[in-house]
Order: C-alpha cells, then sequence, then structure tokens
C-alpha cells in the first residue's frame, strides 16, 4: 500500500488549467482578505486543486465538505503526496484537529465548534454553492468561531455549479469583468472559471453523445416550479401515474442501446418513479439509491457498481454531487431539470476519462432541451420557448446573457435582462456594475432609473410607487380611465409638436402632445422612449418632432388619463415595464 501511495505521488502533475486556478488563488490572497470562488465543472480534478493549495499553506487550515465521501477523497489526494493530515467526520469514525491540515464533514465539525481554539489561515469549501449566506447555517457556525482567533480568515470554495434556483448566484463580481450575485451572496469574487467546452476540447473529458430519443418521451411541460425554482414530487407522481406506458418503453428502449455499455446511471423523477423504473430493469444487474437507502446499504451498491457487478444504477436525487465512477459511459435523464447547471451536473457523471472508454451516451427522456454547452443565464426560464440569448450594452459594450427569443436569422427579438451587468472599473481598482437598465422604472420624485421590481430608488432614496398600487386607485376613480395599451401611433403637426395617441385591445384611445421647441418637453419625451425602442437599445436623440419613427417606439404597457373638465381625458400616468398581476395587452 505504501509503495503505491509513492507512486502517484510521482504521477500527479498539475494540469495547466489546475495550476492556473492555483496561482489566480495565491494572488487573490495576497491581496485581498475577501471570500473567493473556483469553478471548474465536474470532472476537473478539484480534489488536486485543493491538494496543491493544502500543500502551500504555511498555517492550520480546514477543507470542508458536507459529504463524508467527499471528505474521504479530497484527504486521500492530499495524503497520496505523502503528507499527513487530521480527519473530522463522524461518518469516517475520525474526529481529530490534530494536523496542519484538516479534511472534515461540516455537519460533525459544526457539532464541535469549540474544539476551533487554534489560528486557521485559511477555509477551503468544496460544493460550496450549498453555503448560504444564513447566521446560524452549519457554515457559518464555524467561520464565525474560526474568525474569533483569525478576524482576516481567508475563504475559497469551490464548486461546479456557481449558481443555484431560488438563491441566485454564489458570488457577486466574476474575474472577467461582470457581475452576477448581489453583494450579499455567500462569496465575493469569483476568481477562476473553466467552461466544460474547454475541457472536452482537451481531452480531459469524455466527449458526451446526445441522442435524441425517438421512443416515447416524459412531457414535463405542464408543471410549474415553487419559488426555489424545483418541481414537487407529487404533481410529478400525479403526471407520471397517467404516462406509466411511457416508462416501461423508455427502459425497453434504454436497454436496448446499452447492449454494449459498462455502466449506466439513471436519474429518477420521485422515489415512486424511480421504484416503478426498477421493475423494468434485469433484476440480477440493476440497484435503487434513494435518499432513504441506509448508508451502509449505499456504500454496498456504490462499491458493486464501481466493480461492474451492477450494470444499471437508478436514483432520485443523490447522486448528483461526490459520486465518482468514471466508467459510467451511459446517462439517462427521467427528471425535470431545472437549471442548465443541474443538466451539466447530472451529465457529468459520465464524462470522466477511463480505459477504452470513447464517448458518454446522454439520454434525455425528459424533454429537458438544455444545450449542454450553453451558459447559465443566472434565472429561472420565463417561457420554454426561451433560449440564452447575447445582448450588448450600448453604455459599457458588455455581451451580456438573458433568457430572450431569436429570429429565424438568429437576431435577438426579445429578451428579459433588466440590468447590465458589466463591471467597471474606476481608477482606484474599485468596480462597480454597469448602470445600464434595459427594463426600468422611473422615479416620480428624481426621474432616476431603477430596477422594475425596485421599492425604493437607488438614487434620491424615495418610496417607489408600486404600480399595481397606481391601477387599483384609478380603477376605483370615477374620472379615471386605464387603458390596457396595446400600442401607440403618431402625428407631427404645426412644425414642431408630436401628437401621441395610445390605443387599447377594444379601440379606445387617449393622446398627448409633445412640444419639440419646448426643452422640458423634450427631456419628458426622451426620458420615456428615447432607450425604449424596438430596433435597438441604443438611446436616439431626436432634434425635431419630424425625426422620430414612432414605429419604433415601445408603447406602455397600460396608460392611466383623467378626465379633466375643460379638455376631457387627459393622459396623467404611463406604467412601461409592468410585471405585476394584472393582465396586459397583447402587442402589436
Ligand atoms: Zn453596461
Ligand atoms: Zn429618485
Amino acid at each position: 500500500m505504501d509503495q503505491l501511495v509513492i507512486f502517484e505521488a510521482l504521477i500527479y502533475v498539475l494540469r495547466p488549467y489546475q495550476k492556473e486556478a492555483v496561482t489566480n488563488t495565491l494572488v487573490h490572497f495576497r491581496k485581498s482578505n475577501d471570500s473567493a470562488v473556483i469553478v471548474l465543472p465536474t470532472g476537473a480534478g478539484k480534489s488536486l486543486v485543493i491538494a496543491e493549495l493544502a500543500k502551500l499553506a504555511k498555517h492550520k487550515i480546514l477543507v470542508l465538505t458536507h459529504v463524508k465521501e467527499l471528505v474521504e477523497q479530497n484527504a486521500q489526494k492530499y495524503k497520496s503526496y505523502g503528507l499527513q493530515a487530521s480527519i473530522f467526520s463522524a461518518g469516517l469514525k475520525e474526529k481529530s484537529l490534530q494536523h496542519q491540515v484538516t479534511f472534515a464533514s461540516v455537519q460533525s465539525l459544526s457539532r464541535n465548534v469549540s474544539q476551533l481554539d487554534q489560528f486557521y489561515s485559511l477555509v477551503i469549501i468544496d460544493e460550496c454553492h450549498r453555503v448560504s449566506g444564513e447566521d446560524n447555517s452549519q457554515y457559518q457556525q464555524i467561520l464565525q468561531q474560526v474568525r474569533t482567533r483569525n478576524p482576516n480568515l481567508k475563504i475559497l470554495g469551490l464548486t461546479a455549479t456557481p449558481y443555484r434556483l431560488g438563491m441566485g448566484w454564489i458570488y457577486q463580481k466574476h474575474y472577467h469583468g461582470f457581475v452576477r450575485g448581489e453583494a450579499d451572496s455567500p462569496f465575493k469574487h469569483c476568481i477562476y472559471e473553466l467552461p466544460l467546452r474547454y475541457m472536452i476540447k482537451n481531452n480531459y473529458l469524455t466527449p458526451p453523445n446526445q441522442i435524441d430519443p425517438a421512443v416515447e418521451n416524459y412531457d414535463f411541460s405542464s408543471l410549474s416550479t415553487d419559488s426555489f425554482g424545483r418541481y414537487s414530487a407529487s404533481d410529478m407522481n400525479t403526471l407520471l401515474n397517467a404516462q406509466t406506458r411511457a416508462t416501461k418503453s423508455i427502459i425497453e428502449h434504454l436497454i436496448d442501446l446499452s447492449t454494449q455499455r459498462q455502466g449506466v446511471m439513471i436519474f429518477a423523477a420521485t422515489v415512486m418513479h424511480a421504484k416503478e423504473v426498477l421493475g423494468y430493469l434485469p433484476e440480477q444487474c440493476s440497484a435503487l439509491i434513494t435518499g432513504e437507502t441506509k448508508s451502509t446499504e449505499r456504500d454496498l451498491l456504490i462499491k458493486k457498481f464501481k466493480n461492474k457487478e451492477i450494470k444499471y444504477l437508478v436514483n432520485v436525487s443523490v447522486l448528483t454531487t461526490g459520486f465518482d465512477a468514471p466508467h459510467v459511459d451511459v446517462i439517462a435523464i427521467l427528471r425535470p431539470t431545472e437549471s442548465v447547471s443541474l443538466y451539466q451536473q447530472i451529465v457529468g457523471r459520465g464524462l470522466r476519462l477511463d480505459d477504452n472508454k470513447v464517448d458518454c451516451l446522454v439520454l434525455d427522456y425528459a424533454g429537458n432541451d438544455f444545450d449542454l454547452f450553453s451558459p447559465e443565464v443566472g434565472s429561472k426560464k420565463p417561457n420554454n420557448d426561451n433560449e440564452p440569448v447575447q445582448v450588448l450594452c450600448p453604455g459599457c459594450g458588455f455581451a451580456n446573457i438573458f433568457w430572450g427569443k431569436v429570429d429565424e436569422q438568429g437576431k435577438v427579438i426579445e429578451h428579459f435582462g433588466r440590468r447590465c451587468q458589466g463591471l467597471l472599473e474606476d481608477i482606484d481598482g474599485d468596480s462597480q456594475q454597469c448602470d445600464f437598465r434595459f427594463k426600468f422604472k422611473e422615479c416620480d420624485a428624481c426621474g432616476a432609473e431603477n430596477d422594475i421590481a425596485a421599492r425604493q430608488c437607488h438614487q434620491c432614496g424615495g418610496v417607489m410607487a408600486d404600480p399595481d398600487d397606481k391601477l387599483r386607485a384609478a380603477l376605483n376613480l370615477k374620472h379615471a380611465m386605464v387603458l390596457r395599451c396595446s400600442g401607440l401611433s403618431g402625428e407631427v403637426f404645426s412644425e414642431n409638436k408630436l401628437k401621441v395617441t395610445y390605443f387599447d385591445e377594444d379601440g379606445a384611445s387617449c393622446s398627448e402632445v409633445y412640444d419639440f421647441s419646448n426643452q422640458k418637453s423634450v427631456f419628458v419625451f426622451h426620458q420615456l422612449f428615447a432607450k425604449r425602442r424596438k430596433s435597438t437599445p441604443v438611446p436616439a436623440k431626436w432634434l425635431s418632432a419630424a425625426q422620430v419613427t414612432t414605429t419604433d417606439l415601445i408603447a406602455p404597457d397600460f396608460v392611466i388619463a383623467k378626465l379633466h373638465k375643460k379638455f376631457g381625458w387627459q393622459v396623467s400616468e404611463k406604467l412601461f415595464d409592468y410585471q405585476g398581476s394584472f393582465r396586459k395587452a397583447d402587442k402589436s
């Protein structure tokens, strides 16, 4: 055994990107105590990066993980350098903090925080997307304790999926110059990231072979997610109960395609569904692991699977992280996946390199329709037919990725981006998010553009009126009218005046006049319409009424008009970029 360890120590040479990740970490922590994240795809060898950093550390450090399998894997990698390390994990039956480097399970260590009574310079968190900002979480309990001895504690996270539905991005700023999360995201900076495409192109991972299964597919499109972006098990069971015939033919199809394959991982939607799937698989070489499987049984099944005594391994959301079986060469997805990240994580289980493995068959029976290589957008897909689109910021030129739609020529015809994510650095080296907003509502008090959901103006601090309150109030007023606006038209008259008419669905209309010889009127018109153009988000500059192409203007979603004794109906308010509970008109 000792000989093997020495031999392994000799063959570990960091890949170029692993070296880069290590270098970036050293450079970052030399100049800053801000927490940082490294993003590497599944199978990129995070444990080697961790081992290298642990080796370079001069003081005591902690490496935290949430599952014992990862504690063990990471510790083994480090020990194979010929170095000693402590393990703190009840599941691994060892609770020691003796050595310079400790690999710990978060659960075990958080129950014994008082034992952390020494100076630690660095905490490395593997699978760090599980860290939440909440003060009483197990991670925070540990970090708070360590900070009492070292207020300048450095924290590094590693993950393949820096984004979680419902929680958002786990870091605020990306080293390529853009903003993702918020100021209170669990980590401050992403200091290194490598896309899956790079890994496959450079033969660090096995290429996926995505086959569109022509047989029956599940149709999960009618399901909706909760605020965390998850599907409920009971919804899925109801839907799957109506599709039992599909399950049988899907499994027959899968077995058929897997005859020449070594290891098949099947991702089922619910426990009930998984049991049904298992029933159609060959009994002697199939097994099921769920959240309820006892850990001894789970360990045994995983061992048998790795030894190829079991060929088909069915699971329900338990084997997406910390599971390492390089021989897996078929991934069958029978569940809806809520994000690109999760989809990549699932497929990633089959992309590790192994002897004689040429590719990994990826069979998506749930019609998830994700592009394995597409970037994570960072928000829930608004509609099923949306895809990630690139939108250049007219302010700073940053290429944003938002959900949107393109036409047949690939031109973006609609997107759901609100604010540019570009990061602008000032001369002091501080960076701030670009201020350009694609969708916005103006502050009634100071005119500043705010996010459409803002409650308080970011510029003057004034309370932002809720558009729904405005609509409700107007609907209750006798002398007010609400147009559910479906379009507008313009007409130039008496040289430099522009009459804008708003129409509602039923043909009702209301007009107002902008006088282009009056500076204030020109200013108001530009505020409302200059950035809201159908053809481009580049702000317009109109010098005269005749220059305005009204077909290019974006109409408000609602127009509120009030009845004036002398002049009749007068436009009093226009609501743009509306996202609330009232139904909008179909825009022409
Ligand atoms: Zn910008
Ligand atoms: Zn304001």
